[in-house]
């Protein structure tokens, strides 16, 4: 392609609305502009690399056995009231109606209506198992859509679908997904961690995240690098470190207005992990005190497993439940439900006494209080490894796939079922699978670039080549990059031709803001020697080649 011809509306100043390194890029490289709010508009170089990611993702499914179909994005309500999603999903579901009131939302996702159709073909055992999938639109309305492509809007999913007759039916369309995603990830040039997840709205049993890491990402993860054990920080379990066990004898301390762990840690001269945390939170079945060590925080979802939905106490209502206020709360002489981190068993502990501008040192868990025993503290760097007990690393991370083990959740209430051999009829068993294209391109820049722009992997840069012919009104250039354009596009290499008359400086910034990996340079003074320079734009090694010998330099590189 040649440049003068394609829409590259690259920008020199950095848009002030852009976060991230690829909001940042994309805009100033010219690959998206954005409508409104978490909705972007792909202009031709973004859409190229969107269809890269694309080809390698049906590639990949293909090989799987996966079958290509697609669904509507508008869909009746009734499928997603059968599964109770109507109601469970909040304010991220576009929903309207139709001309004749008929209740409809738009595709967040589409375990819903790919069940409705396995309920509708799939009758007996030798149907299955099947795998569907589809590159479609998805409408979510984002609480924060940010970053932008990471997190929009309006996004296109490649979803598949498995269908199994029973659990080792599933475990291998599981399997064989983790699988596929490994090679989807590595073929895009991503640095990626598979992950143990919290299935979360999409239900059903266990599932997994596949975490590109980076600072720009929304995750953390949790990473022992001796054994292997990666999860969400979401659910992730940790060793604390144990701490010293002081010979402290129980007695009060008077500090005055000293309420925080931090602060009380300063006026003691005492380390946080020295202390008891005590929240109170209300729960729908009331009050419920979650204690933790000083150096740790609580885990919401961790406690929501033991306890249920929960908020935090106001300040009126820890005074009125427990008689004292916030920041003096102490473990000892509760009657409500107290739930503890299972690292305070060990240790002696200063706490709150439940006495205005009073501590107690000395406190012994077990003695003094006592507790449900339950992991709820947050997993950090400094805790250990739970499987192997080596140190942990904790790094942020996007989220760029994920694969859950569905079970029956959905099969039961669409009545998705199959005959067996002896004719009884068994709930299908299903898997099912994501990958957003856009976090793919995404994260790739996040992971790939410098202060002069984009270095895309090769696999899913718009081009595989950028011809740079310095000066165009110079006749033997132009022969020369005519020749080379010509020969290279007819080996089937992408290329991209700067054929603009503009000044060398412009194109040399314009190629290294875009991100073509190979740069070939033609400049007058190299040309009359017979000679090209390729450069290598993650590096910036430049070699000096013959015209002749050029296209095969090229090809090798490919
Ligand atoms: P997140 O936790 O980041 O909101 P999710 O768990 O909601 O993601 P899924 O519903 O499982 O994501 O979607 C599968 C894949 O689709 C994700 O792994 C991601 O690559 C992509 N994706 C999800 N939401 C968005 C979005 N708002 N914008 C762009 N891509 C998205
Ligand atoms: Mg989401």
């Amino acid at each position: 392609m040649r440049f003068s011809k394609l829409f590259i509306p690259t920008l020199r100043e950095t848009p002030s609305e852009a976060e991230s390194v690829s909001h940042i890029l994309m805009l100033r490289a010219g690959y998206v502009r954005q409508l409104a709010a978490g909705l972007y508009i792909y202009l031709p170089l973004g859409l190229r690399v969107i269809e890269k990611i694309n080809k390698i993702l049906r590639e990949e499914m293909n090989a799987i056995g996966a079958q290509e179909i697609t669904m509507p994005v508008l869909h009746p309500a009734e499928v997603w009231q059968e599964t109770g999603r109507w109601d469970a999903i909040g304010d991220e579901m576009f929903r309207l109606k139709d001309r004749t009131g008929r209740d409809m939302c738009l595709g967040m996702t589409h375990e819903e209506i790919i069940t409705w159709l396995a309920s509708k073909e799939i009758r007996s055992y030798r149907d299955l198992p099947q795998i569907w999938y589809q590159i479609q639109t998805k409408l979510r309305d984002e609480a924060r859509p940010k970053s932008g492509v990471l997190r929009t809007r309006e996004f296109l999913m490649k979803d598949s679908y498995s269908f199994d007759i029973d659990e080792d039916g599933l475990e291998k369309s599981y399997q064989f997904h983790a699988d596929a995603y490994h090679k989807i990830f590595s073929r895009c040039g991503l640095k990626f961690y598979m992950v143990e997840s919290d299935p979360g709205m999409m239900g059903g049993a266990t599932a997994h995240e596949f975490m590109a890491p980076s600072p720009a990402g929304e995750d953390e993860v949790a990473l022992c690098d001796k054994c292997g054990y990666a999860a969400n920080v979401e659910l992730a379990l940790s060793i604390p470190f144990e701490i010293e066990t002081k010979n402290w004898v129980f007695e009060e301390i008077h500090t005055p207005e000293k309420r925080t762990v931090q602060e009380v840690s300063r006026f003691l001269n005492l380390k946080p992990e020295y202390f008891i945390k005590s929240i109170l939170v209300i729960s729908n079945n009331g009050p419920v005190l979650a204690l933790v060590r000083g150096d740790q925080g609580l885990h919401e979802k961790k406690l929501s497993k033991i306890i249920g939905e929960h908020r935090p106490a106001h300040k009126d209502e820890v005074k009125e439940i427990l008689g004292i206020e916030a920041g003096f709360i102490g473990p000892m002489n509760h009657k409500i439900r107290v739930v503890s981190d299972p690292c305070l068993k060990q240790g002696i502990y200063v706490s709150g006494t439940n006495k205005p501008h009073y501590h107690a040192k000395g406190i012994k868990p077990g003695k003094d209080f006592d507790a449900e025993w339950h992991d709820i503290h947050m997993a950090k760097s400094g805790d250990s490894c739970p499987k192997c007990n080596a140190p942990l690393r904790i790094e942020k991370a996007i989220e760029v796939g994920n694969i859950f083990r569905l079970g029956t959740k959905y099969s039961i209430p669409l009545k998705a079922n199959y005959l067996d051999e002896n004719g009884r009829e068994i709930p299908i068993i299903m898997g099912s699978y994501g990958i957003g294209p856009a976090r793919i391109a995404a994260a790739a820049i996040e992971q790939n670039y410098d202060k002069d722009g984009i270095i895309w992997p090769k696999s899913i840069a718009p081009f595989d080549v950028e011809i740079l012919p310095l000066n165009m009104k110079d006749k033997n250039t132009v022969d020369i990059v005519e020749k080379l354009y010509q020969d290279l596009t007819e080996k089937g290499i992408e290329v991209l031709m700067d054929d603009r008359d503009e000044r060398a400086g412009i194109k040399f910034k314009d190629a290294d803001l875009i991100g073509i990996p190979i740069h070939i340079i033609l400049g007058e003074k190299n040309l009359k020697e017979g000679l090209v320079e390729i450069k290598d734009r993650r590096t910036r090694e430049t070699v000096r080649v013959t015209i002749q010998e050029v296209s095969e330099k090229v090809t090798e590189r490919i």
